[in-house]
């Protein structure tokens, strides 16, 4: 479970995450929602620990990570990541880069790759290099190597948006279904009210630094918490 409370960042005197907080279950997958430039990114960024918040605190199944005076470090957090520039190492193979986090002996690395891109149904791709694969299937690897720690949370910045309509459906329909069979909590960032419409059990709808609402999709497309908001979800047919 992923805890926030109070998330504060400041950029040169501009406030753009301000007094952030809301919480993500284990299994549930959580959108945070909103207008490209209302602090997204800077959100996961504090999260995922790459970046220091002003004030607030973050608690990973309820153990502090940060506040003002401790600080867990990224790699410590139990925080995987996957975003839109997801990037594999290009010189190592599939095997490498799904192993490239993981500790411990040779056989055991080698037999959590084998088990992770089974599960991704890309067995066939274990000693390939990425250049061989689709970008879909290199978004599944970079999934598969996302998973190999088994983190309690998942941070995902947009990591769909770089595949063309037609893979899109599927490969976020899977990934998000494996990462819900894991029990991870996933904090999934989107500017899209649609993606977060059919993906989020909640909404957390985020405006200009500020989280406005947060619920179930059908209650904060029903139920609008102002003007700004129900336009926010008009495009949506
Ligand atoms: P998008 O949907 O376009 O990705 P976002 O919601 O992720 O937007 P952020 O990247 O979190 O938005 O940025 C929020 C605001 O903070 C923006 O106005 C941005 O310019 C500003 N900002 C982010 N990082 C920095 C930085 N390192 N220095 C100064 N300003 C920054
Ligand atoms: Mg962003």
């Amino acid at each position: 479970r992923l805890a926030v409370k109070g998330l504060t960042r400041s950029y040169g005197g501009r406030t753009v995450v301000d007094d952030v907080s809301f919480s993500v279950e284990p299994g549930h997958i959580t959108c945070l929602l909103g207008p490209s430039g209302c602090g997204k990114s800077t959100t996961l960024r504090m999260i995922a620990g790459v970046e220091m918040q002003d004030s607030g605190t973050i608690h990973v199944d309820g153990k502090l990570i940060c506040d003002t005076h401790t600080r867990v470090p990224p790699e410590k957090r139990s925080i995987g990541l996957m975003f839109q520039d997801f990037a594999l190492f290009p010189h190592l193979s599939v095997a490498d880069n799904v192993a490239f986090g993981l500790k411990g002996r040779k056989a055991q690395k080698r037999s959590r790759v084998e088990e992770l891109l089974a599960r991704v149904d890309l067995a066939r791709y274990i000693d390939a290099f990425p250049h061989a694969l689709s970008g879909g299937e290199q978004q599944r690897v970079a999934l598969a190597r996302a998973l190999a720690p088994r983190p309690r949370i998942m941070l995902m910045d947009e990591p769909f948006s770089g595949l063309d309509n037609r893979l899109r459906d599927g490969i976020r329909d899977e990934t998000l279904s494996i990462l819900k069979e894991e029990g991870t909590a996933v904090l999934l960032v989107t500017h899209e009210p649609e993606e977060a419409m059919r993906m989020a059990d909640e909404i957390a709808l985020m405006r200009a630094g500020k989280i406005v609402q947060f619920g179930a999709p059908y209650n904060v497309y029903n139920a609008p918490v102002d003007k700004a908001a129900a336009a926010f979800f008009s495009d949506i047919n």
